[in-house]
């Protein structure tokens, strides 16, 4: 690349003369100054245009070095990894009710006001109304930021300075190196371990309880499965032993999915006898990121004036969008759930044509780190060289797949069919 030509080597022909005006570069980037603020555009403007001035840019690359300089914010992603839960991919996509709500409620809204009073009312009580309601067998509702804020209320509320036990084969580590056991000590709990990794009875629990139990707790082993000579307690028998049981069922199913036999519900561990269950909002459920506390009315109460309740609440955006997906129609990770492979691979046949080199293909799909460890989901996929692996995720449109036997394959069981379009788009480049 030859640089531009420095001041003083023949005036007629001065580079700086070349490098844009800054008005001129203002009108070019008027939607960036409308999401960004004038002032931080003006300064990427300011600072490339001095960048060509001193010859390190070449004045036709000033308006690239701008927009290489604002702030990205968060990107769009196209999910076709298959894993229809990807927590590093933001878990649950919105359905477009919850988006609608989110953008309704983002200015000021009645998340705590009575309209037809005028007075205060009680925080996101129609979002706690919906959640009520697809769950009636909970006597009572509430919902904080996450579901290791769930389990960590009901430690703070019932175990501070007292025993929880649970079972050494429940003992998770959920991701980027946090575990529930540790989480649960940091909020002054004991814990009392019981059985092995693989076997625990209901009497390595009776002899546990005591006079310093704060609760009995059951974590579902969302992400991961031990096989083989195992054993567990169930719902039903742990209650016997007249200490509060609590249940983490992890993924946010409210009932039972004929498609996840053997992925927990919020319905069926209540009925069992749960006192309290706690789940995410943004698994299986397929809402925000929230942790759902659902059971006995009183135990519900306690968490819910807990000092801590106040640090760990939700945001009115998360209950827009929370109350939305409960009420709305499916929201996609159900769709992706429940898509049949056959339509799977109708779309995928239908994009591989438009794309030479490209194949449609059956391949597996995962639930993801949010549940049901053990379960295939049969699905389809376009299978393309693997150099567009990476060409995809730089693209305009970013698009996350996987490598399998040599292949980049686009999973589409976790690609919404009103993307597909967009997805095209992007392969073609
Ligand atoms: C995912 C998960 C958690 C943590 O939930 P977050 O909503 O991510 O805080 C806790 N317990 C189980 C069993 C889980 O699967």
């Amino acid at each position: 690349m030859t640089g531009p030509r420095r001041l003083g080597d023949d005036p007629a022909a001065d580079p700086r003369r070349l490098i844009p005006r800054t008005d001129a570069l203002l009108a070019a980037f008027s939607d960036a100054a409308r999401v960004h603020g004038t002032a931080t555009v003006k300064a990427a403007i300011v600072a490339a245009q001095q960048r060509a001035r001193a010859g390190e840019i070449a004045p036709s690359d000033v308006a690239s070095e701008v927009a290489a300089a604002l702030p990205t914010g968060p990107r769009r992603v196209i999910n076709a990894t298959g894993v229809v839960v990807h927590t590093n991919l933001g878990r649950a996509p919105l359905s477009p009710a919850a988006r609608a709500a989110v953008d309704a409620a983002s200015g000021t809204t009645d998340v705590e006001f009575d309209l037809a009073t005028g007075a205060r009312a009680r925080r996101g009580r129609s979002a706690l109304a919906a959640l009520a309601s697809a769950v009636p067998d909970a006597g009572g509702v509430h919902v904080v930021n996450n579901n290791a804020a769930a389990l960590l209320l009901c430690a703070l509320a019932f175990a501070a300075g007292r025993e929880i036990v649970i079972s050494r084969g429940e003992l998770v580590e959920i991701g980027d190196g946090f575990r529930i056991p540790e989480l649960l000590r940091s909020a002054g709990a004991r814990l009392h371990e019981v059985g092995t990794t693989n076997r625990v009875h209901l009497h390595d629990y009776a002899d546990a309880v005591g006079p310093s139990t704060g609760f009995i707790l059951k974590v579902h082993p969302s992400n991961f499965q031990v096989t083989g000579f195992t054993s567990t307690v169930d719902i039903v028998a742990l209650k016997s032993l007249g200490v509060p049981v609590v249940v983490d069922i992890g993924s946010g199913l409210l009932a039972p999915h004929p498609l996840l036999p053997d992925e927990p519900d919020a319905a069926t561990a209540l009925r069992a006898g749960a006192d309290l269950v706690t789940a995410s909002g943004d698994k299986l459920l397929g809402g925000p990121q929230a942790g759902l506390l659902l059971g006995d009315a009183d135990l519900v109460e306690r968490l819910r004036r807990h000092p801590a309740a106040r640090a760990l609440r939700v945001d009115k955006l998360t209950l827009a969008a929370l109350e939305a997906t409960l009420r709305g129609p499916l929201p996609p990770v159900r769709q992706a759930l429940e898509a049949s492979v056959d339509s799977l691979f109708d779309r995928a046949c239908v994009l591989a044509a438009e794309v030479p080199g490209a194949e449609a293909v059956y391949c597996v799909a995962a639930v993801g780190g949010g549940g049901a460890p053990g379960v295939e989901l049969p699905s389809a996929a376009v299978s393309l060289p693997v150099e567009y692996a990476e060409s995809l995720r730089l693209g305009e449109i970013a698009v996350v797949g996987r490598i399998e036997r040599g292949r980049c394959l686009l999973d589409l069981r976790t690609v919404l069919p009103s993307d597909d379009e967009l997805l095209l788009r992007a392969v073609l480049g």
